[in-house]
C-alpha cells in the first residue's frame, strides 16, 4: 500500500487506536482471556512506516498555523509507532517473562506479579519486608534485558529523529525543556522538606508501626499508598456512591454524562487497577474502576473520572489530533490530580463519612502525607532520569545516583536494582510533574475564584467544562497562562505542602 496523506492516514489512525482500544477493554474487564492486539498491529501495518512517516514529515514542513501541529502529533504517533513495531517481539517476550517469573513465599511460589500485588496487603511488616527482598530480586534478574531494550530503542529513535541526545530527542517531542522543571520542583520539595519531615514522623509510625526500620525499603510503599489502617471507613461499598455524590457536587452526573461509558461493577474477571479507555473521545470513553476497600480507592476512581470527563468534554468538531492524541500527558494529568486531591480536603471526609472535625482532618492529611510522599519520590527520579538519559550515550546506563537520590527525598530505601523497572518510558515523571505544579496552581485559582469549598461547588465543574471542550490541545503550560500562572510558579504547590 502507498502512503496516505494526511486526512486518509488521520481516518485510518482513527479506526485503528479505536480497535487497539476496544481490544484492550475486553481484556481488561474480563470478557476476553488472551489479547489479540499483535493481529490489530499486522492488520494495521501500513501505518507504522518509513516511507509514511515521510509523507508526514514533508506534509508538516509545507503548512502553517494549527495544522503544523495537527500534523506534527500525526507524525509522532507514526514515528512512534514505527519505533515499537521493531521492538513489540522483543518487549513481549520480556513481558511473557516476567508473567511467567516466580517468587518462593510461604513454602509456594507466587507469581512475581501476584507477590507484587501481595505487598499492598499483606499485614505484617516483617511478612511484607521478607516478601518485598524476594520481589526484588526477581525483578533484578530482568536487568540485563530491560538495558538491552532501552539500548535497542535509544539507537532506533536516534536514527529515525536524527537526534542523538536521548534528553534533547525527548524535549523536542514533549517542546518543552526538561531542566527548568526539575530546577523547580526540586526547590519546591526542598523548601517544603521540614514540614515533610513532620509529617513522615507521624504517618510511618502510625502505618508501618514501632517494628519498623529507621529509613525502611520501599516495597512497604504500596501498603503505605492504600492507607489500609484507616480501610473500616473507606469501604469498597461505599466507594462507587460517595465518588458518584462528590462528582455530582461539581455539577457532573458520571452515570448519565454523554460519552463516558462507566463500567463500575465489582467482577472477579476484571483487573483491580482503575483506568480510561478513551477509545473515541468525545463519543466512547470507557472509565473502568473495581474498588478493593480502602481510600486509595475513592482516590483512583476520583483520578480516572478526571480522564474521562475530560475526554468526554471536548468539542467534537475538533480534529483526531485535537481529541485523542497529545504529545504528553501532562495536560490530562492536571484534572486527574485535581479531582484526587478531594481526598486531602477536611470537609469532604467529614461530609461523606460521617467523621469529627478532628478525624477528617487526621485522615485528610494521611492523604496528603501519601501524595506528598509521591510528589517528592518523582521529583528526584526525574533529576535521577535525566542523568541517567545524559550519560546514557557513553556508559549504556548505569543505577549511579539512583538510590542515594530517592531515598534523601523520600526518606525510604529505594534500592539501586530499581533503577531500570522504576523507569518510565519518555520522561513520564515530568508530565506528572508539571501537573503537580499545575493541579496547584488551579486549585489556587479555584480557592480564589469559586471558595475555599470548590470540591463542592458546580462552579468548579463549569470551569472545568470551559477547559475540556478544547480537549487534547493545549499544552499544561498554556493553561497556566489562562489561570494567571507562569508556568513553572511553585508558590502554591509549595503553600499546599507546608500548610499544617
Ligand atoms: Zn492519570
Amino acid at each position: 500500500m502507498s502512503a496516505l496523506d494526511v486526512a486518509g492516514y488521520a481516518e485510518r489512525l482513527d479506526a485503528y487506536l479505536q480497535e487497539r482500544s476496544e481490544e484492550a477493554r475486553a481484556v481488561r474487564v474480563g470478557e476476553k482471556e488472551a489479547s489479540e492486539q499483535a493481529a490489530i498491529v499486522a492488520r494495521y501495518a501500513d501505518l507504522f512506516t518509513r516511507e509514511q512517516l515521510a509523507v508526514l514529515h514533508e506534509r508538516e514542513d509545507a503548512v502553517t498555523g494549527d495544522a503544523v501541529e495537527e500534523i506534527a502529533r500525526l507524525r509522532l504517533t507514526c514515528q512512534e509507532g514505527l519505533v515499537d513495531r521493531e521492538l513489540a517481539e522483543r518487549e513481549d517476550a520480556l513481558e511473557n517473562a516476567l508473567l511467567a517469573a516466580r517468587v518462593p513465599w510461604d513454602g509456594e511460589e507466587l507469581p512475581l506479579r501476584s507477590a507484587q500485588a501481595r505487598l499492598a496487603v499483606e499485614p505484617a511488616y516483617a511478612d511484607r519486608d521478607t516478601l518485598g527482598r524476594a520481589v526484588l530480586e526477581a525483578s533484578a534478574s530482568f536487568n540485563d534485558e530491560r538495558r538491552a531494550l532501552l539500548a535497542a530503542r535509544n539507537e532506533l529513535e536516534t536514527e529515525i529523529t536524527g537526534i542523538a541526545d536521548p534528553v534533547a530527542r525527548n524535549e523536542s517531542e514533549k517542546a518543552v525543556a526538561l531542566r527548568p522543571i526539575l530546577d523547580a520542583v526540586a526547590t519546591a520539595r526542598v523548601e517544603s522538606t521540614p514540614a515533610f519531615t513532620l509529617q513522615r514522623e507521624r504517618w510511618l509510625e502510625q502505618l508501618l508501626g514501632p517494628e519498623r526500620e529507621e529509613t525502611p525499603l520501599s516495597v512497604h510503599v504500596p501498603w503505605i499508598r492504600r492507607l489500609s489502617p484507616l480501610e473500616a471507613t473507606y469501604t469498597k461499598e461505599r466507594c462507587v456512591p460517595i465518588c458518584l455524590a462528590t462528582l455530582h457536587a461539581l455539577g457532573f452526573d458520571l452515570e448519565s454524562e454523554q460519552g463516558i461509558r462507566p463500567d463500575l461493577e465489582d467482577r472477579p474477571q476484571k483487573s483491580p487497577r482503575a483506568c480510561v479507555i478513551a477509545a473515541d473521545p468525545p463519543r466512547v470513553v470507557h472509565l473502568i474502576t473495581r474498588a478493593q476497600g480502602g481510600l486509595h480507592d475513592y482516590e483512583a476512581f476520583l483520578h480516572e473520572a478526571g480522564h474521562a470527563l475530560h475526554y468526554a468534554g471536548c468539542d467534537p468538531g475538533l480534529p483526531l489530533a485535537f481529541r485523542r492524541l497529545a504529545r504528553d500527558h501532562a495536560l490530562t494529568e492536571i484534572y486527574s490530580f485535581l479531582l484526587d486531591s478531594i481526598s486531602s480536603e477536611p470537609g469532604w471526609h467529614a461530609e461523606h463519612f460521617g467523621l469529627s472535625d478532628e478525624g477528617a482532618r487526621e485522615n485528610a492529611d494521611a492523604a496528603r502525607f501519601s501524595n506528598t510522599l509521591l510528589f517528592r519520590r518523582y521529583s528526584a527520579k526525574l533529576g535521577y532520569e535525566i542523568d541517567f538519559w545524559t550519560r546514557f550515550p557513553s556508559d549504556g546506563g548505569t543505577p549511579e545516583g539512583y538510590e542515594e537520590r530517592l531515598t534523601a527525598a523520600t526518606g525510604i530505601r529505594y534500592p539501586a536494582s530499581s533503577h531500570l523497572s522504576d523507569m518510565d518510558a519518555g520522561f513520564y515523571s515530568a508530565d506528572y510533574l508539571r501537573a503537580w505544579v499545575r493541579a496547584a496552581q488551579l486549585r489556587a485559582h479555584l480557592r480564589r475564584a469559586v471558595g475555599e469549598d470548590w470540591w463542592r461547588r458546580p462552579e468548579t465543574g463549569a470551569t472545568l467544562r470551559e477547559l475540556f471542550r478544547e480537549g487534547t490541545r493545549p499544552t499544561s503550560e498554556e493553561i497556566a497562562a489562562r489561570i494567571g500562572f507562569d508556568p513553572l510558579d511553585t508558590a502554591p504547590l509549595v503553600a499546599e505542602l507546608v500548610a499544617r
